[in-house]
């Protein structure tokens, strides 16, 4: 069976569906036969291209054809040339009357409840930690941590210590130097870590660990310990002084119950990696379509990744919910526009050799395929990166794309639920938060069979339909977040490590 999908009637590109890729000769319709061999996932041209004539997908424009491109040929990045962004200024915005949203009542799922009002779905200590020199001792301590306290308290999961290369040898008073000092601070205060913030400094470290407690948190109820601090005579006494602070958060962590919570207390990030032209077709839309049962739950979504969609800003301000969040995502754009132009870049950097490689030819077709994740529920804000989500509902948290970066700043806004959506296939995965791995194809889900928790692609072959597999992700969803279900980087124990944005200057 021969599968070719459009998405529009107006696209003048169809995608192959099979996964062995369709032969050269094979014959699609009375007009178009192909001319040459064309892989899974790639683009075959409906039409005859002139030289300039626009390449259609999703019904949007994603290149020119560089020359003439036959009918039944393959249309890829070595035949189209990329358009111009769409022009900031030119984006106008109007006022909608308020979308009425249809609630979705009755769901819920079990987590930890916080005395801020925030909601966990995983018991974990967290060790904050001011500056990189004391990193060697912080994984030592998780070592022994493991070993010695957690079977000690069952009720706590794991024990994370945020190592990261920001504290010293950097300049702190530079604009840019509040990305990653907040985003440190909000780490500690995700809801997964309970309130029970912990810190490990150096002593003579520019970044203050004072400085990590969020407003009106005192050191001593906190506990913050200083290498320096000349108490410690060596090694062996800062273990055990450390060891000693661990013991009383855990006590207070192994206290904490599970309780049932409404799925409104969801904080879901959405992110994508190793895509393929697959990600637009399956897993962004089935993950979009439980983004929005998530809002209208009264939960919170995230979507993020600003150089995959700043080609897709024009579909998107005219979502935002009012004239200042419109205003936000375009003076987003034009930060990352002007910092890509700092270190002479521009948005093609984003696209991979994989991403092309499953069929992706341009930045724009990447993105018109990444913001369909985003649902289609009013955009309530736009969250800088490392600052704190403020409203529930979706939500724009810039972040670049690269995958760890995205997921650090996630948390940092409050992420208490990861959805990760790949074509090509990546084992990611965090300790802090369960992330539920979505494939875009079935051909990856059953190589990586036991790296997958979902598998989107039987929408491709119209096996099954959006809506349907959308309920079930949700319902995967509630499983994870109550602690019934284990994602697949859960039980195999196969984490990132967290990877601060720093657009700063070092000293
Ligand atoms: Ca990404």
């Amino acid at each position: 069976m021969t599968t070719l999908i459009q998405t529009s009637p107006l696209d003048n590109v169809g995608i192959v569906a099979n996964p062995q890729g369709l032969e050269k000769g094979t014959i699609i319709s009375d007009q178009i036969t192909l001319s040459e061999y064309i892989p899974m996932g790639h683009k075959v041209a409906l039409t005859d291209l002139t030289e300039g004539e626009a390449v259609i997908r999703y019904g949007h424009t994603i290149g020119y054809a560089d020359k003439r491109i036959q009918k039944g040929a393959w249309v890829n990045e070595r035949n189209i040339r990329l358009p111009e962004p769409p022009t900031l200024d030119a984006i106008s915005y109007t006022q909608k009357p308020i979308q009425v949203i249809e609630k979705l009542e009755g769901y819920t799922f079990k987590g930890y409840r916080n005395s801020d009002g925030s909601v966990g779905t995983k018991n974990v200590l967290g060790i904050t930690t001011s500056v990189q020199c004391v990193a060697g001792i912080t994984d030592f301590i998780c070592q022994k941590i493991r070993r010695e306290l957690l079977p000690l308290y069952p009720n706590v999961d794991e024990v994370v210590a945020f190592n990261h290369s920001y504290g010293c040898g950097i300049a702190i008073d530079a604009p840019a130097a509040i990305i990653p000092i907040r985003t440190i601070q909000h780490i500690a205060q995700n809801p997964n870590f309970g309130g029970e913030i912990m810190i490990v400094g150096l002593g003579c470290e520019k970044l203050r660990p004072e400085r990590l407690l969020p407003n009106g948190r005192d050191a001593a109820e906190s506990s913050i310990t200083y290498l320096q601090d000349e108490a410690f005579e060596g090694f062996g006494d800062m273990v055990a002084g450390i060891m000693q602070t661990a013991e009383r958060h855990l006590q207070k962590l192994n206290q904490r119950q599970r309780t049932t919570c409404p799925a409104s207390e969801l904080v879901v990030g959405m992110q994508c990696g190793g895509s393929d032209a697959f990600s637009g077709l399956t897993g962004n839309p089935v993950s979009g379509f439980a983004a929005d049962l998530i809002v209208r739950a009264g939960g919170t979504v995230f979507f993020s990744e600003v150089t995959e969609v700043r080609d897709a800003i024009h579909l998107l301000v005219p979502r935002a919910a009012d004239e200042t969040v419109a205003q936000a995502l375009k003076d987003e754009m034009a930060w990352y526009d002007a910092y890509l132009q700092q270190g002479r870049a521009d948005r093609s950097a984003n696209t991979t050799p994989g991403n092309k490689g499953g069929g992706l030819s341009t930045i724009v077709e990447k993105a018109l395929g990444s913001v369909v994740k985003s649902g289609t529920s009013p955009i309530v804000d736009m969250v800088a990166p490392g600052e704190k989500v403020r409203k529930r509902g979706l939500n724009f948290v810039a972040t670049p794309a690269s995958d760890f970066v995205c997921g650090t700043l996630q948390l940092a806004a409050g992420m208490n639920l990861h959805v990760f959506i790949t074509g090509r296939g990546t084992p990611y995965g965090l300790n802090m938060v369960p992330v539920i791995k979505v494939s875009s194809n079935t051909k990856l889900s059953q190589r990586w069979h036991d790296l997958i928790d979902f598998d989107a692609g039987p929408v491709a072959f119209g096996h099954k339909t959006i809506e349907e597999m959308g309920w079930e992700l949700f319902h995967l969803m509630l499983d994870v977040a109550s602690g019934t279900r284990q994602v697949a980087t859960d039980k195999l124990g196969l984490y990132n490590d967290l990877v601060l944005f720093n657009p700063g200057p070092l000293t």
